[in-house]
């Protein structure tokens, strides 16, 4: 008999944050009750815009704040990807960024400052995200190469597309949760990401960011980010 006694949890409030804990939670065996007094998703959750717009809407003072939320907004894509494979719905899921309009000359004041401001906490660059968008892989390092002495912050994903589709441009997106993959098995050449980076004096961290890993069995995830890690290390 098991002596792993699977904990009892209750959760008050059925809105995005209360089910989200209650779900991970139920998957990691866990007995979840959750508690709503009106009807679930009807509160802050119903109202909201659904923008994930950390970087447009950070504010001096959240430099620490900003780093979270850049971290939180990078885990959402798969975390929405698990969700619609889950629950058969589409989150509708958009990735195009955020435009921020100025439609006067205060605002447009206001929007150079945040500019000015946004400048200063540098870039994070997704890695795959390009590619994901739709550029043809050989067009990808020329990007790299322009972005990187702005660079602060790497997340390292990949994605593995036929060959009949890397080097043309694709629809954004393109069959994006079939094809993306670990690090170590897809199309971009993080030898040759790295030396760009390197180059221009990259001193931050290469995360890994690998949205591949609900195709693998929970008990493999480990080792497929074990493996990520070292193949970033020895190119670090
Ligand atoms: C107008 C508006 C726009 C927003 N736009 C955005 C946006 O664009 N992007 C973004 O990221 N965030 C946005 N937010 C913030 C976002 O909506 C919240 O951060 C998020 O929904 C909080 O989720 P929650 O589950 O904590 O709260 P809620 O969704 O409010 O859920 C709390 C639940 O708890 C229940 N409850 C409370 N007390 C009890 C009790 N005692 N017993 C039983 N049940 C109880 C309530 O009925 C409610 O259903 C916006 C918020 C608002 C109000």
């Amino acid at each position: 008999m098991s002596d792993v006694i699977s904990p009892r949890i209750a959760i008050i409030g059925a809105g995005v944050i209360g089910l989200s804990i209650g779900w991970r939670l139920a998957q990691r065996g866990a007995a979840v009750t959750i508690f709503e007094r009106d009807a679930a998703g009807q509160g802050a959750s119903h109202a909201a815009a659904g923008m994930l717009a950390a970087c447009a809407e950070v504010e001096p003072g959240e430099e620490r704040l900003f780093a979270l939320n850049r971290q939180s907004q990078a885990l959402w894509p798969a975390f929405a990807a698990e969700l619609e494979a889950a629950s058969g719905m589409a989150v509708d899921l958009r990735r195009e960024g955020t435009l921020v309009v100025a439609l006067n000359a205060d605002e447009r004041a206001r929007l150079q400052h945040h500019l000015e401001f946004q400048h200063q906490l540098g870039l994070t660059l997704d890695v795959a995200n390009f590619y994901w968008w739709g550029h043809p892989l050989q067009d990808l390092y020329g990007i790299y190469e322009k972005f990187a002495p702005r660079v602060v912050h790497t997340h390292c994903k990949n994605i593995h597309y036929p060959d009949d589709k890397k080097n043309v441009r694709r629809e954004m997106g393109w069959e994006y949760a079939k094809y993306n993959c670990p690090i170590y098995d897809g199309d971009i050449d993080f030898k040759r990401l790295t030396g760009i980076l390197r180059q221009a004096n990259y001193s931050g961290d290469l995360c890994v960011e690998d949205e591949s890993l609900s195709k693998f069995p929970e008990t493999e995830r480990a080792e497929v980010i074990k493996k990520e890690i070292a193949v970033l290390k020895k190119l670090a």
